[in-house]
Order: structure tokens, then C-alpha cells, then sequence
């Protein structure tokens, strides 16, 4: 009996070993979520696949059905050519660890289009150049896809407009002096806050890096982390730097 065949695109999110010769490929598609699926002889030298199924790849595929869990994949073709990504180890640490956190973030087979969207586009953007909010920005977007929004414009405990001095996930944002718990939150850092959630994240992406970008990207990992109550392994394999 044929099996249902499907096409989508996606973003290999991880793989790993099956048996002598296949993979298990983790993969987010943009219409049917978190999809997990067999690449039969992929390890093997000659491989119909080739190289196109590893993470970060951005991939047209073709895949069938599978009984339970796993689907098969037919065929894979590349979107993006990601090796300049791969080659580079800023940029495949970067590349890997919001891979990690959408793995993380999303369950199998619940489609979650804005989120594949948002990965392809921060993926290219690590492609492209060096900006040093890329990863940050990244994880705040997607938390607050996920309807959390830190409080940036006035202390969320009082209400006070300012002056605002510390960051704190577990109270919802920022605080003023009076107020304050969890890490402090320098005037720059929230000004790059406000334009990275506010509208402007392109203007946030042309920054260099500084100690206010230092200081979101630290924040947003603690918030992901905060989120998803683990610690990422790819940031703490490459801490400290
Ligand atoms: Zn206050």
C-alpha cells in the first residue's frame, strides 16, 4: 500500500545516529511543525542526500508518511546554502543555539509558521553579517511570540517612569531604584530593549557590539533559559569567551 507523500520546507534542527547507516533528522517545516524523520543512508559516502541534512540546513523537502513518530524523507534539496554558516564558529554557535531553543520551544507536528519564519530570517541574517544582537533579538521576538513581553517602560512593581535600573524576568521587566531585584539594567541596554521589541530591529541589527548589546544578549539567554528551565548547552559549551 503507498504511503501519503508530502512536501514542505524547513530548517534541520538536529540529527542523530539510527542505526548503522540512517539519521534521524529533527526538522521544524513550516507547515507542519516539528516534524521528526528518517534520512535512510545518509551516513553512507554516497548518500542521495549529500550533505543537505545537517543542522542549520534550510531544506525543500519531500517526505512520507511514516506508522508512528517518524516520518521517511524522500527527498531533500537545498533553499539556503548554509555552509558559510557551518564553516565559521561565531556563526555556527550562534546558528546552533537558536536551533536549540526552537527545539525546545515548539512540539512535534503543531504548526508554527511565524516561528519557522523567524528562524529562516535569523538564520540568514547570521549568514549575512556580523551583528552581535542577532541571537538576543532573536530570543526576545520569539518569547514574546509566545505572549511574554517584559515591561520596558516603567518599573513593574511601582509604576515609576524612571530613572529604571534593573532587569528582572521573574517580576515581568524592568524596576526602578526603589524597587529593584534580579541584574542591573544599564539606560543603553534598555534603549536597545525598547528598539529590538518597540519596531525598530532592523536599526538594532546595524549596531555594533557594546557593552549594552553584551548586556541583552545576557539578559535574553537568561530569559529563554528562565523559559524553557534549562540551561542551553550550546551557550554553556562555549562560555566563557
Ligand atoms: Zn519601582
Amino acid at each position: 500500500m503507498r504511503q501519503p507523500t508530502y512536501r514542505d520546507t524547513a530548517v534541520v534542527l538536529r540529527t542523530y545516529k539510527l542505526g548503522e547507516a540512517d539519521r534521524i533528522v529533527v526538522l521544524l517545516t513550516e507547515h507542519h511543525g516539528k516534524v521528526r524523520a528518517v534520512a535512510k543512508g545518509v551516513r553512507k559516502t554516497r548518500s542521495k542526500f549529500g550533505a543537505r541534512l545537517e543542522p542549520m540546513s534550510h531544506v525543500q523537502l519531500q517526505l512520507v508518511e511514516g506508522r508512528g513518530d517518524l516520518d521517511i524523507v524522500g527527498q531533500a534539496e537545498l533553499v539556503d546554502n548554509t555552509a558559510p554558516l557551518v564553516a565559521d564558529l561565531d556563526h555556527a554557535t550562534s546558528g546552533l543555539s537558536m536551533l536549540e531553543v526552537v527545539d525546545q520551544m515548539t512540539l512535534d507536528r503543531e504548526p508554527v509558521p511565524h516561528v519557522y519564519r523567524m528562524l529562516v530570517g535569523a538564520l540568514r541574517t547570521v549568514a549575512d553579517r556580523q551583528s552581535p544582537l542577532v541571537v538576543p533579538a532573536f530570543f526576545w521576538k520569539l518569547l514574546a511570540s509566545e505572549g511574554i513581553s517584559p515591561e520596558l517602560d516603567a518599573c513593574v512593581r511601582c509604576g515609576e517612569p524612571g530613572p529604571l535600573v534593573a532587569f528582572d524576568m521573574d517580576q515581568g521587566g524592568v524596576l526602578c531604584r526603589a524597587c529593584r531585584s534580579g541584574a542591573p539594567m544599564s539606560e543603553d541596554a534598555l534603549k536597545l530593549m525598547r528598539m529590538i521589541l518597540g519596531g525598530r530591529l532592523t536599526d538594532a541589527l546595524a549596531l555594533p557590539p557594546s557593552p549594552a548589546t553584551h548586556e541583552v544578549a545576557a539578559h535574553a539567554t537568561r530569559a529563554v533559559e528562565h523559559h524553557i528551565e534549562r540551561r542551553l548547552r550550546a551557550v554553556a559549551m562555549f562560555e566563557p569567551r
